[in-house]
């Protein structure tokens, strides 16, 4: 796929998930899988409802160096989230888009769980990657969070388990990914309706 596809995508995608709500104020960042070293990446502080080319970042996934823009020009930075965000394609050579929101539900529901939201008897768990049946417990491990981004990320890293495909920071958001952005995409939207049922449920 060109990087005009990939920034065409990534625009959609952050342009929906903004209108849903699930980026309020600047925050949530997103990611698409360039290459095997590179990801296109949004620059930190920019209204996710109004990005532009410029405002995303071919970044590499070793250094975190900035090595260009999807536009003709940039004046942005990457967050330093974009650490979490290359940790995730570090990991698995198959993960292709990492999307993190800062939407309601994740940020109470991560509040109110202990060290995981465990997902058991939903049919739409068959939305997220490699799920095919609504009886096997899908885990999504929760950590605290923590303004030392490498430490956060070493504590991920720990949690993570091979078919993991989402993690909720306490009282920060969601991160999940999938192999491509459209999968990553689904996820979020998935995740926001199961995590709805949850906290439904645990408000009866
Ligand atoms: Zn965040």
């Amino acid at each position: 796929m060109s990087l005009d596809a990939h920034t065409a995508g990534l625009l959609a995608v952050a342009r929906t998930l903004h209108r849903r709500g699930a980026l309020p104020a600047t925050s949530g960042n997103l990611s698409v899988r360039l290459g095997p070293r590179t990801m296109l990446v949004t620059a930190s502080g920019r209204d996710k409802g109004a990005l532009v080319p410029d405002d995303l970042l071919v970044v590499d996934v070793d250094t975190q160096e900035v090595l260009g823009t999807a536009g003709a020009a940039t004046s942005g930075r990457p967050s330093a989230e974009t650490a979490l965000h290359a940790a995730l394609y570090r990991r698995d050579g198959a993960c292709g888009a990492v999307v993190h929101t800062h939407d309601a539900g994740s940020t109470v529901l991560s509040m109110a769980a202990d060290t995981a939201v465990v997902l058991d008897g939903y049919e739409l768990a068959k939305a997220l990657h490699g799920v095919t049946r609504h009886d096997v417990p899908v885990v999504v491990p929760v950590v605290d969070n923590d303004q030392d981004v490498p430490a956060l990320a070493d504590a991920v890293d720990r949690r993570l388990a091979a078919d993991s495909v989402a993690y909720l920071i306490r009282g920060h958001g969601l991160y999940t990914w999938g192999p491509t952005l459209t999968d990553a995409a689904r996820h979020v939207e998935a995740l926001g309706f199961l995590f709805d049922c949850e906290l439904r449920r645990r408000a009866r």
